[in-house]
């Protein structure tokens, strides 16, 4: 198959064009590197079934040829991203997903749309299942993403029932691995960078709030074979082995025992989700999907693959 990715030179997307290389299809990577970087996918560079175009999403998207399958992954992702960048989040979630949908129908092919746990808010339920509608503050600091992935859904939803679009819909909860950005606020990167440079760890709050860490290759698997059902509903993705974030701080400082980092704490940001754990019953009836990578085998990985990059001294 010929697919394209928007969001190709991200942490996920970068991931993504590897995946779907290794199975033998033509990947055309699209991105505008408000937040990727070529770094991630320099390796691919002289790949022969691999073409990048720089391309802002938000313009409309014109690709020569066959398109059989577009997953739609731009956008800043991390708190710090989406906060600088907050028209340009909007706009991607809006006007991209459109843009994308549109191309979806002009080719006949296949659309996934990557949203995010972010749809539930500051749930009042826990684990969230996906019939559950949110609590957002739509006007918060956050609102500028949780609120532009909702419009995503509608949508891609719309697009499905009345214009006959062939839709999927992710919900990815909080992933890690590999080529996250180190200085994009994201917790398991800000806190590997931080213990390997011997710096505070900075915990938000007590650190009692949780988040539930998905390793990277376990949600690549999952966002292919979600793609390749016949699903049109949302899927949660993620991993539900729920923790604090004061244990993420702990687990790093165990597994980089040279550090010499403390953990400080420090104001907990407006608006943060107290709890997330995905409910991944719907993914494991649909897909056959479960997350096989234990957190501390991921968090390993990851360190392994920071270590020596990071170091200042
Ligand atoms: P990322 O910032 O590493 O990657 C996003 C990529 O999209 C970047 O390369 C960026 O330059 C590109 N992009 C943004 N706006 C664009 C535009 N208008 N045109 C072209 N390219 C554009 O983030 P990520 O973690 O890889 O996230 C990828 C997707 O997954 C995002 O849609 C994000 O909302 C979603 N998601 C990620 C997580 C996670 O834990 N990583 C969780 C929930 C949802
Ligand atoms: N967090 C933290 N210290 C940091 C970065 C994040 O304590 O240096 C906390 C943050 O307050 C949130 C959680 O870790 O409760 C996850 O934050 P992240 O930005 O990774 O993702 P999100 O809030 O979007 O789930």
């Amino acid at each position: 198959m010929r697919i394209l990715i928007s969001g190709a030179a991200g942490f996920l997307g970068s991931h993504l064009s590897d995946l779907l290389l290794s199975q033998g299809h033509d990947v055309v990577g699209a991105d505008n590197f408000i937040t990727g970087k070529p770094e991630n996918i320099a390796h691919l560079k002289h790949h022969s079934h691999f073409l990048f175009i720089r391309h802002d999403v938000i313009e409309p998207v014109k690709v020569d040829g066959t398109i059989d399958r577009i997953y739609h992954m731009a956008s800043p992702a991390s708190p710090i991203g989406y906060v600088k960048n907050q028209v340009a989040t909007l706009k991607v979630n809006s006007q991209g997903t459109w843009n994308l949908l549109e191309l979806s129908l002009e080719k006949g092919a296949r659309f996934l749309m990557a949203s995010t746990s972010e749809c539930y808010g500051d749930p009042a339920v826990n684990p969230q299942r996906e019939d559950y509608w949110g609590n957002v503050h739509h006007i918060g600091l956050r609102s500028m993403y949780d609120e532009a992935k909702r419009f995503s859904e509608a949508c891609t939803m719309a697009y499905h029932r009345e214009r006959g679009a062939d839709t999927r819909l992710i919900r990815i909860f909080n992933t890690y691995g590999p080529r996250m950005d180190p200085y994009d606020g994201r917790v398991v990167i800000s806190f590997i960078r931080q213990a390997l440079n011997h710096e505070p760890l900075t915990v938000f709050g007590e650190g009692r709030q949780t988040r539930s860490l998905c390793y990277v290759s376990d949600l690549i698997r999952g966002i292919n074979l979600t793609m390749e059902s016949d699903f049109h509903e949302p899927i949660n993705l993620g991993n539900p082995d729920e923790i604090t974030i004061l244990q993420i701080a702990r687990d790093v400082l165990e597994l980089i025992p040279e550090s010499r980092s403390q953990i400080t704490f420090l104001p907990m940001p407006p608006d943060d989700p107290r709890l997330r754990c995905p409910d991944i019953t719907r993914a494991k009836q649909i897909l056959g999907w479960t997350p096989v990578v234990h957190r501390k085998e991921g968090l390993k990985k990851m360190i392994e693959f920071y270590r020596g990059q990071l170091v200042k001294d």
